[in-house]
């Protein structure tokens, strides 16, 4: 039998997870009801399934929602203002399952705003996440994702400015960002908005990378937080990548006696585990 050891923080952050149980917890308890989401709920095509097969209908834009008796679901990335003004009007009953950390970024931004500062946001802008952080000032925050990007804005020191940034950002360049912005003379307050989950599950996977013969890194082949994993753990140790346990029918594990295993952001619990009994089982 071969030794399976799980990396610590696999998996769901805990933002992601409790949308998941919300989510989850609607489905099963408003069974009358129709229950749409206003973007996919995470970038897991096996778990979003999971939750169309219970009665989930996945939307791209509110126009898409009828009238009636139904609700619709906000997921961890949060959206802009104008989404729940729109869904008082339509009278459109929401759950919000935005993540409390990006809450806080809509509630500093929203206050900065209404003080009269510029919001400067680092991050991506067409991430959902940035789309929605900017819907809390009326869309009039400049976005810039890296430290040439800041260069090119023209600052102002008679202006206030608030920064804050995308949860998932580099801590890296969001440094170099802040050393050229305190080098400069300007009226500059700095939030610094980046949630730890990310490198902690980066850094745990490293870990266990140098303490196991394999690693087995399980999530989408296109969730960038993911492939992430699976460059760092390719760094140190032989690696595979898959989405589920199917992909490990043919791999011949015999020159393998420890196997790590670790999954990206958007990989449900019950994934996880069925890979882990299957290599446990070889
Ligand atoms: S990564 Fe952090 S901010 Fe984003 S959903 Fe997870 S806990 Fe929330």
């Amino acid at each position: 039998m071969k030794k399976v050891i799980i990396a610590d923080n696999a998996g769901f952050c805990f933002g992601v997870k409790r949308a998941m149980n919300m989510a989850w917890e609607e489905l099963i308890s408003n069974e009358d009801k129709k229950v749409y989401a206003l973007g996919p709920l995470i970038h897991n095509k096996q778990a979003v399934s999971k939750y169309e097969e219970k009665g989930l209908i996945t939307v791209d834009s509110m126009e898409q929602i009828e009238e009636g008796n139904l609700e619709m679901i906000i997921r961890s990335h949060g959206v802009a203002k104008k989404i729940y003004d729109e869904a008082e009007i339509r009278k459109i009953d929401i759950i919000d399952t935005t993540c409390p950390f990006v809450k806080k970024i809509h509630q500093i931004v929203n206050k900065s705003y209404n003080e009269g500062k510029q919001v400067l946001v680092l991050g991506d802008k067409d991430h959902p996440e940035i789309i929605g952080i900017n819907g809390w000032c009326m869309d009039k925050a400049i976005i810039a994702k890296t430290l040439e990007d800041v260069k090119k804005i023209d600052l102002n020191s008679d202006k206030k400015y608030i920064v804050v940034a995308q949860t998932t950002m580099n801590e890296k360049e969001f440094e170099k960002i802040i050393d050229y912005i305190n080098s400069i003379d300007l009226n500059i307050e700095i939030e610094n908005t980046i949630c730890s989950a990310t490198r902690v599950r980066q850094q745990s996977a490293r870990d266990l990378s140098e303490k196991v013969d394999v690693m087995v890194v399980i999530g989408g082949k296109h969730s960038s937080n993911t492939q992430k994993l699976v460059k760092i753990c390719k760094e140190v140790v032989d690696t595979l990548a898959i989405e589920t346990s199917e992909e490990l029918k043919n791999i011949d594990f015999n020159n393998y006696e420890t196997i790590g295993v670790t999954a990206g952001a958007s990989t449900p619990d019950w994934i996880i585990q069925d890979t882990i009994s299957y290599l446990e089982n070889l």
